[in-house]
């Protein structure tokens, strides 16, 4: 993105219209130079190319192998707005594609575009492929590269096929492996000595055809000989151990990079499994996450594969691409000298590597003063009292079993709340947020600027709250909210409250194509000095007899859209922003608020990538965080829980185990089929699958939200359903909102009516 996101910038520009394709090509080739020469600057040696994309380094592969559907080839556009296309979507003069799906990549916060083929896929190599053409722009500027390419096994997994389609692309392999060929060459004839290939799939449990199609695949990459580049196969974010005897198959290849951060016990089989000549990269610089690298421990782990493969066969290398941490940490101008001192973005990574490999190579001694301070933060760290509040372990070390459960089992629970709620059928509620209109933004960049005071804010907060509530009483919804008018993010708002947390000011990371965001850092352990929300929920409750809903941010929703720390388990950090929290909604229940939400958007993105033990382990931990937070109330609290997706065929059991009153889910734009598994598995509680889209901002009518509560009731009961949107309305505008409410309200009072 660069150093300011000017990459965000300049594409948003063009999208907008502002500056010409030509600024945008160029602003391109400005931060692909920039960022070779800060790699060659910092003495690295192997330096990457072709890893920087407009919007995604996967989707630029559609035009690499000419796989671009043909409902946006047909437009005839210039290349870069069909591949935009792709992305986004294009709607403009006569044209109007969706974009293709994006999902996230691996266990990231990153999404990727799939790659999505046809039943009679026919393959072609770009005229001038992106891979060779940055190569040799790099070689223009007097810098080899390493050209990166996703393999073709990775590609053909990761793909799917096109709507209306059958084809399972695993089988195109022997239509697509000709054109990595045919790139290999021309790789090698512009220059390239060594070309990465991705392939980090080896990390998933893969299906058999997928693991078999290694071998033919890398045996025709190699049959190049000297005709082609040496190959280093990438793999990052989990450990091949499960998939070792695929390296069989690759023994013509020049070397392996594994992520011995993530992973580092499978370093003696990995080495074990190698050719006798065979390089292996080993990855042992974080690229997932902001910490500095404790250099000692970094060292030992090179030093154990240079005693089993000797010098000349090991590279010292970041763990995976670096896309996922901030550009530098020299941008930070806020930040305090202790902590900053504890952190390394992009830039400063890249200076670690080759540290790492000089203190190797030529001895401590040559990077003496290095290993020193780099001893002397690591220790600070530990013995912070930023990172250690003893009353913080105590507090966890005293949490029993008990605590994780409610006082009852649903049907009291149920019976106790609807003596205070006083619910119709189909109660009908949003998400949290409403419209947060621009005045909102100016206001609270105002506050955050010190030009409006506190009191001021918060009587603007009030008003905002007022009318919501106003609102609300208008559509006569059932369960109320806030509004969400205080928050600007739903992490970072928390984040500020607790202890353990820290803020940046430049730290952006892309979340998938121009979208960045800027995670805060957990740097110690976490606790809640003072109440969040209950101000704003009670302000609320005090202007509206209609229940009004509390509403939080979940244990590991807050865990995972934050850089964790690498120094205590991740479970031990969702317990204590669980403990938090817990504190939160007992105060909100004693503030009189009989309804909270605690949302968890982010639960599934951190199932661990392979099934087994590890996802166990994950599920239990992650749901007793929820549980931990919600169970301290009475029976008379009812806690909903909101998630923005809707598949849950593989993880339908933690779901059910989060023991919530009320699950409300993202349905509108998926098969409500996918509620089948509620019936199947006899799930007890109420649910509220979202009955419209709010991504768009298209109203809905009457009509097909009754169309669409009556495809539900095929799958549930009258008295477990609730009438919701998709998600919170924060993005969309006041005029929608209001008319995509009413229709929602209309429908549910249909079939109040009817049942
Ligand atoms: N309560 C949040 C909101 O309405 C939920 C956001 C989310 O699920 N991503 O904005
Ligand atoms: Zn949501």
């Amino acid at each position: 993105m660069g150093r300011l996101r000017d990459l965000k910038k300049a594409t948003e520009a063009y999208w907008a219209d502002k500056i010409s394709r030509d600024e945008l090509l160029a602003e391109g080739k400005r931060l692909r130079l920039e960022h070779w020469k800060i790699q060659k600057d910092a003495g690295v040696d192997v330096i990457p190319s072709n890893d920087f994309a407009f919007y995604d380094q996967v989707l630029d592969h559609h035009q690499l192998f000419g796989t671009v559907p043909e409902r946006y080839s047909k437009y005839n556009l210039n290349p870069l707005d069909e591949y935009f296309a792709m992305g986004r979507g294009l709607q403009k003069e006569g044209i109007d594609v969706p974009s293709l799906e994006m999902v996230k990549w691996f266990d990231s916060n990153y999404h990727y575009v799939k790659p999505t083929l046809q039943d009679n896929q026919e393959f072609k190599l770009a005229a001038q492929p992106k891979p060779v053409a940055e190569f040799l722009e790099a070689k223009a500027a007097g810098i080899t590269t390493r050209p990166v390419l996703l393999g073709p096994v990775s590609f053909l997994t990761l793909a799917k096929a096109d709507r209306d389609q059958t084809v399972d692309p695993i089988t195109l392999l022997e239509k697509l492996l000709p054109l990595y060929v045919e790139l290999l060459a021309q790789l090698k004839a512009a220059g390239a000595e060594d070309v990465q290939i991705d392939e980090p799939v080896l990390v998933f449990d893969l299906a058999e055809k997928s693991k078999a199609a290694f071998k033919p695949a890398y045996e025709k990459i190699g049959a190049l000989g000297a005709q082609g580049p040496r190959i280093t196969l990438a793999t990052y974010f989990g450990d091949i151990v499960h998939n070792i005897d695929v390296l069989a198959d690759l023994q013509n290849l020049h070397s392996i990079h594994i992520d011995l951060v993530r992973n580092p016990e499978q370093l003696d089989t990995v080495v074990a499994a190698l050719g006798p000549k065979q390089v292996l990269s080993a990855g042992v610089v974080d690229g997932r996450n902001i910490w500095k690298t404790n250099f000692k421990a970094a060292i030992e782990k090179v030093e154990n594969a240079i005693q089993k493969l000797g010098k000349d066969r090991v590279i010292v290398a970041t763990s995976s691409s670096l896309l996922h941490v901030p550009h530098t940490l020299a941008s930070e101008k806020t930040l305090d000298a202790e902590v900053r001192d504890w952190f390394s973005f992009a830039v400063e990574k890249a200076a670690e590597v080759v540290v790492i490999a000089k203190a190797v190579t030529e001895g401590p001694a040559a990077v003496r003063e290095q290993l020193e301070a780099n001893a002397k933060s690591v220790q600070a760290r530990a013995s912070s009292p930023r990172t250690n509040d003893p009353a913080v372990k105590a507090r966890q070390a005293a949490v029993t079993p008990e605590m994780h459960n409610r006082k009852s089992a649903f049907p009291e629970r149920y019976a106790e709340q609807t003596k205070t709620l006083k619910l119709p059928l189909f109660p009908t509620t949003t998400i949290g947020s409403f419209p947060q209109t621009k005045e909102i933004r100016i206001q609270r960049n105002k506050f955050t600027k010190g030009e409006i005071t506190p009191e001021e804010y918060e009587k603007f907060i009030e008003k905002e709250i007022q009318e919501v509530v106003k609102v609300q009483e208008e559509l006569d919804l059932d369960v109320f909210v806030h509004g969400e008018p205080e928050r600007n993010d739903m992490v970072q708002y928390f984040g500020e409250r607790l202890t353990g947390y820290v803020f940046t000011t430049h730290a952006w990371v892309q979340s998938y194509g121009s979208r960045c965001v800027r995670p805060p850092i957990i740097v110690g352990d976490i606790s809640r000095p003072a109440p969040m929300t209950v101000k704003e929920s009670k302000y609320a409750a005090s202007i509206s007899p209609k229940p009004m809903k509390g509403m939080l941010t979940g244990p590991i929703t807050c865990l995972r859209w934050s850089f964790p720390r690498d120094d205590v388990h991740q479970s031990v950090q969702a317990q204590q922003l669980a403990l938090a929290l817990r504190d939160e909604v007992v105060d909100l229940e004693a503030a009189g608020i009989a309804v909270i939400q605690v949302d968890e958007p982010a639960l599934r993105e951190g199932l661990p990538l392979r099934t087994g033990e590890a996802r166990v382990a994950y599920l239990k931990w992650a749901v007793d965080s929820f549980k931990l937070s919600t169970a301290g109330v009475t029976d008379g609290t009812q806690i909903h829980s909101h998630f923005c997706y809707s598949e849950f065929q593989d993880f339908f059991h933690a779901i059910a185990a989060l023991d919530a009153d009320v699950l409300s889910i993202e349905n509108s734009k998926s098969d409500a089929k996918l509620l089948k598994v509620f019936i199947d598995e006899a799930y007890p509680r109420h649910i509220g699958p979202g009955v419209y889209d709010i991504h768009s901002p298209r109203v809905p009518t009457e009509q097909e939200i009754k169309d669409r509560i009556e495809e539900m009731l095929a799958y549930l009961t009258p008295s477990q359903l609730w009438a919701n949107p998709d998600c919170g309305l924060k993005t969309r505008g006041w005029p929608e909102t209001k008319a995509a409410l009413t229709a929602m309200v209309n429908a549910a009072k249909y079939f109040r009516q009817k049942y």
